[in-house]
């Protein structure tokens, strides 16, 4: 059996919406139609020769990354290089490609966050919030027999969404008044004559960016010729945003820090890792960063974290660990970000029926660091 690509990526962006995606980066569908058939996907790293063979070879419909392929812009697909040959054997095969970078790495329950819960980290919060989304209070003032087809409307489309809650309305009822003028056509009351109505006034948190299709929606299921409404803009998205880079949480119980070594070497399957700062005698709070996050070193310290785990340390970031009296280890790149394969596959399955389609792992995505 099998499922329309857009399907698939739509269960990848109600997750990792593309507009919360770094502006530098290039997410998203990067080859192949989104009305695409998909019975097989590879889901890899990095898009490599390899991993293009591989998916040509096991018969794929499509490839998912994590980093793009298509980063800057390209001024041919001739075949006479790596990237137009790759390009050419994709659209020969009918393989699409689909990219979700800095936006699953900011994402909520995205990268760092699977990261975070492999290295078994509770209370889980971002390290570095961003991107806060923008709410508002709606409030639609409604004759009291059309109430209950505005709370659902509302809630359909959006409106009252609370943490694992939705439908999230408050009524209270009162009396408006209205005089209706020449030319109108009024659901209740006369020309020219003022009207008192029974009404209710129904409130509910909406982001932003629903608004517009949500009050849309809210017209078309309202009686009144004009509805009246109110949209109050509110703070709560600064303090509500878990989306941003890293992660920041706790191990169920203190550990040695040359045990955690062990520890994360055995968690992210790692021959060797390094480590520059100073050393603790024990861990507990513990930040993440997949990829390269030795920026976020201060921000760490300050949120009390025993240690920050990242990728692609430098001998100067060292020097910061060093002198902000700090402990970061340096996972790896590739260390710190192989695991995306499963945290796609966590994302497709909760979503699709068993098998369908089939899921597989490149084979061919390596590091391109060695460690002797
Ligand atoms: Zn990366």
């Amino acid at each position: 059996m099998s499922v329309k690509l857009s399907e698939i990526t739509g269960l990848i962006e109600k997750v990792a919406p593309k507009n919360i995606a770094e502006n530098w980066d290039n997410v998203g569908l990067q080859v192949g139609s989104s009305r695409q058939l998909i019975e097989r996907i590879v889901l890899t790293l990095d898009v490599t020769a390899d991993v293009v063979k591989e998916a040509v070879e096991k018969k794929a419909d499509l490839i998912i990354a994590h980093h793009p392929f298509i980063f800057h812009g390209l001024k041919t697909l001739a075949a006479d290089n790596e990237k137009g040959q790759l390009i050419t054997m994709l659209i020969k095969n009918d393989i699409a490609l689909y990219v979700a970078h800095t936006n699953l790495d900011k994402a909520e329950n995205g990268l760092n966050d699977f990261l975070a819960q492999l290295l078994g980290l509770a209370d889980r919060q971002t390290l570095e919030p961003s991107n806060p989304e923008n709410f508002v209070k709606l409030v639609v003032y409604t004759p009291q027999e059309a109430t209950d087809k505005i709370i659902d409307a509302f809630g359909k489309h959006g409106a009252g969404s609370i943490g694992d809650y939705d439908y999230c309305s408050y009524r209270s009822s009162g009396i408006g008044t209205f005089r209706p003028r020449p030319g109108a056509n009024p659901y209740i009351g006369e020309i020219d004559a003022i009207t008192s109505v029974d009404e209710d006034r129904i409130e509910a948190i909406v982001p932003r960016n629903s608004l517009k299709q949500l009050l849309i929606q809210l017209k078309n299921s309202h009686p009144y010729e004009e509805m009246a409404y109110d949209i109050i803009p509110l703070e709560n998205g600064a303090f509500i945003n878990q989306r941003g880079l890293g992660k920041i949480g706790w191990l169920k119980k203190p550990m040695r820090s040359v045990d955690f070594i062990d520890y994360v070497k055995k968690t992210l399957n790692l021959k060797a890792l390094r480590a520059a700062g100073k050393m603790p005698a024990t861990i507990q709070r513990v930040a993440v960063c997949s990829g390269a996050g030795a920026d976020l070193i201060g921000l760490a310290k300050a949120k009390k974290a025993d240690v920050l785990i990242t990728g692609d340390l430098k001998y100067h970031d060292g020097q910061r660990a060093q002198e902000n009296n700090f402990w970061v280890i340096d996972a790896g790149h590739f260390g710190t970000e192989k695991c995306v394969v499963d945290c796609f596959k966590q994302i497709i399955q909760a979503g699709l029926p068993e098998n369908c389609p089939e899921i597989l792992t490149a084979a061919s995505s390596q590091d391109y660091i060695s460690n002797y």
